[in-house]
């Protein structure tokens, strides 16, 4: 079965909406097979955000990442991959549309709620990154 890594960003933990994300997870019959709270480090948001690492946001990203804890999660189901990007909505917060996590509830690129892995070999290696070999 089709795995992806999910992860709920600080702000999701800050304005009380895990509960309601996860809610839309397990409505769409997406199963959670792991779950856990963690606090990032630079190091690990290097190599999560590798391709960003040179953008003039990534200082702000680095911080909002590390202002609180994350919710990191392995989440399995037939296109999982594509149907947590379809729920997540667009990256930038003004395209994403009513109805997805991120047209609902974030007016920030930055802070945007949650993190879903773009390839299904993507998913694979930032399991391994933050649950190890599973
Ligand atoms: N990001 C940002 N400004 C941008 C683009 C991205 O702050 O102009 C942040 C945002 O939190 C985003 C993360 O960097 O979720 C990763 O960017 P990516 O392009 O991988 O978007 P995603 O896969 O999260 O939709
Ligand atoms: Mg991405």
């Amino acid at each position: 079965m089709e795995r992806t890594y999910v992860m709920l960003k600080p702000d999701a933990y800050e304005r009380r909406l895990i509960g309601e994300i996860i809610s839309r997870i397990e409505r769409k019959n997406f199963k959670i097979t792991d779950i856990k709270m963690l606090n990032l480090n630079k190091a690990m948001l290097a190599k999560h955000y590798a391709h960003l690492v040179n953008k003039p946001f990534y200082s702000a990203l680095e911080k909002f990442m590390m202002s609180g804890p994350v919710v990191a999660m392995i989440v399995e189901g037939e296109n999982v991959v594509q149907g947590i990007r379809n729920l997540m909505g667009a990256t930038k917060w003004l395209e994403a549309i009513q109805g997805t996590i991120r047209g609902d509830y974030a007016n920030n690129t930055t802070e945007n709620l949650i993190h879903g892995s773009d390839s299904i070999e993507n998913a694979e290696i930032e399991i391994e990154r933050f649950f190890g070999s599973k």
